[in-house]
């Protein structure tokens, strides 16, 4: 049963054909753990929490720096040096008080990526760096954990659905669209390269959109899709992948079996 103040703060998607009482109450009921409480995560998250997703965890080690206001709208001047996923907690939780949230300040490594999401329904990676994001493909493959991943440069980004059963049967994972990570030095970080403050606003968007619309079991997942947006021109691109049945992580006769760690060189 809804309390009164819920049938209020949720009476537009109770209303929506697709959504209803029914869909609400899975929300309530969902666990979601959101990768990095930064650029990507901030839509991320507020959204998810706004939509009464009921149980958000974060993982983050950073601290709120002034460089990082720019873009992650989680965050305020007052928070500059408190721990992100503290500040994230408060945010969300002044949002909305239905929601629980699990904080991890931690990095995420090969020994404790399984485990940490192990206990969530989705995995949404909306970390900065190649390591975390092949350690968060490889953990969700072997844990058989749907993932949303997304990406930004400049302006630039890019998202897809990896490890989620689709009409197309089973969807590729990151390492089936690349095999192994840059050598470091190869890739500009964010700190190096810039990145135009609204870019991950419009794609973070775009990736609660997808875990929202999963979790409903609503429309179509981007399973197979990579989705390409160039914010200087306005164009949306969608770009059919494949799984990569020699893939070393998803392939018929993976050789990756145990998780690996990759230097950090774009935190
Ligand atoms: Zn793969």
């Amino acid at each position: 049963m809804f309390t009164k103040a819920q049938l209020d703060r949720y009476a537009r998607h109770i209303i929506l054909p697709g959504v209803g009482a029914a869909g609400q109450r899975k929300l309530l009921e969902s666990k979601v753990l959101v990768i990095g409480a930064g650029g990507l995560g901030s839509p991320i998250l507020l959204y998810l929490a706004a939509a009464g997703v009921g149980k958000i965890g974060i993982i983050d080690f950073d601290t709120v720096d002034l460089t990082n206001l720019q873009r992650q709208i989680l965050h305020a001047t007052s928070d500059v040096g408190k721990a992100k996923v503290v500040s994230a907690k408060e945010s969300l939780e002044h949002l909305n008080p239905d929601v629980k949230v699990e904080t991890y300040q931690e990095h995420l490594t090969s020994q404790n990526a399984r485990d940490t999401v192990r206990t969530y329904d989705l995995v949404i990676d909306g970390s900065d760096n190649f390591p975390t994001r092949y350690l968060v493909n490889d953990a969700c493959v072997l844990e058989n954990k749907p993932l949303i991943y997304g990406a930004i440069s400049q302006f630039e980004g890019q998202r897809s659905f990896i490890n989620v059963t689709t009409v197309k049967g089973q969807s590729p994972c990151y390492r089936c669209l690349f095999p192994t990570p840059p050598k470091p030095g190869t890739v500009l970080s964010c700190s190096e390269a810039g990145v135009f403050g609204v870019l991950p606003g419009v794609v973070g968007s775009l990736m609660a959109t997808e875990a929202i619309k999963f979790m409903l079991g609503v429309g179509e997942a981007l399973g197979g899709t990579l989705l390409h947006y160039d914010g200087l021109y306005s164009e949306m691109r969608r770009i059919t992948v494949k799984r990569n049945p020699s893939c070393m992580v998803c392939g018929d006769t993976p050789s990756l079996v145990e998780l690996v760690d990759y230097d950090l060189f774009c935190s």
